[in-house]
């Protein structure tokens, strides 16, 4: 059996601190599955830029020129860590044959790649890498993050507790994956739903080696609120079971009003009134706020826009339909 070519996908924002320390030991890694002979000697390491506003492009191009080990890829802006590793992704599947996404800072523990591909060469077409523990996490961060996980998975999305975006993917899985078109990406809800024989692997989650989180609370939110919204559409199905429960409560209270009425026992009755017109105002307005989510994420989807836009790379692209719309262009001049 020929060796499976690995590629570690591994998205870095302002990372300038953290990437001289961690890039050695992506480097080491795949060094020693090859030595163990599990993987390839044609594997590398593919960092993607996104958008970084310190050295870290200039960093990655020095890596790449000293050692071939070190691949990287820049987009034209900073758009953010889901779609920086899809653009990683979306590269990496036509150079190889699996891929492990992980963060740049070291929080993941890299040793649990070893047991990935193992599972890989048994037969996963998925790995996903799952936190056992987070100890060092803070305390806030650890119950908003497990309980995340446990309300999106009410909402009926299918999601691997624990995991994040360290898991190993093949490029067959990959492939299919490239059919999913939609613009609001969360991935870790999205590998799920493309199938594939799947397992999963444990690892203790440390502390970022330096540098700082780039995941501010509302980003948090922020990614979250687009986790659910992007996988399941039980937050309108709620307003509509709310809009019964009050339709038929409404239905008593009417009935309840004539009678007093027609027994005279009428009050002024300006404080319920009150109480209602806010009660019934403020519900109105979150579930117009939930719908507009989610006509937002339809506008946005119409619109078809690129997900990322590549404005450099350390590697050779592969003779696609563009590449030969280059050469063409070159010769125009003649
Ligand atoms: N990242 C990115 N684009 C961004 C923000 C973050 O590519 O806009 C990368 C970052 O460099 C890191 C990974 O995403 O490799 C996870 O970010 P971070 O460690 O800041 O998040 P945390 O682990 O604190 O949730
Ligand atoms: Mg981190």
């Amino acid at each position: 059996m020929t060796k499976p070519v690995l590629y570690i996908v591994i998205p870095c924002y302002n990372e300038e601190k953290v990437l001289p320390v961690t890039a050695p030991m992506f480097r080491d890694k795949i060094g020693s599955l090859v030595n163990n002979g599990k993987i390839s000697s044609k594997s590398r390491v593919l960092f993607v830029d996104d958008g970084s506003k310190d050295s870290t492009w200039q960093i990655i191009q020095k890596l790449s020129s000293e050692n071939e080990v070190y691949e990287g890829l820049s987009l034209s802006r900073n758009r953010g860590h889901q779609n920086a590793l899809l653009a990683g992704l979306m590269e990496a599947k036509g150079l190889c044959d699996i891929t492990i996404s992980i963060d740049c800072d070291g929080q993941d523990d890299i040793n649990a790649m070893d047991q990935m591909v193992e599972e890989y060469l048994n037969g996963a077409e998925i790995v996903y890498g799952v936190r056992c523990k987070r100890d060092t996490d803070t305390f806030f961060k650890r119950f908003t993050a497990e309980s995340y996980y446990k309300l999106l998975r009410k909402m009926g999305g299918e999601i691997i507790y624990n995991h994040a975006d360290y898991r190993l993917v093949s490029s067959r899985v990959l492939n299919e994956f490239a059919g999913f078109e939609e613009v609001n990406i969360f991935l870790r809800g999205m590998f799920p739903l493309v199938g594939f024989k799947s397992t999963c692997v444990y690892y203790e989650r440390h502390e970022r080696l330096a540098g700082e989180s780039h995941y501010s609370l509302s980003k948090m939110f922020a990614l979250a609120f687009d986790g659910i919204t992007s996988l399941s559409i039980k937050p309108i199905r709620m307003i509509t079971g709310m809009g019964i429960s009050f339709a038929v409560v409404s239905l008593i209270l009417i009935a309840y009003v004539l009678i007093s009425f027609f027994c005279g026992t009428t009050v002024p009755g300006w404080s319920s009134s009150l109480i209602s017109v806010c009660l019934i105002g403020g519900i109105q307005l979150i579930s117009l706020g939930v719908i507009g989510e989610y006509v937002g994420k339809i506008y946005l989807e119409t619109k078809r826009r690129p997900r990322y836009i590549i404005a450099e790379q350390t590697y050779k692209t592969q003779k696609t339909g563009n590449a030969d719309a280059d050469e063409e262009t070159e010769e125009k001049p003649e």
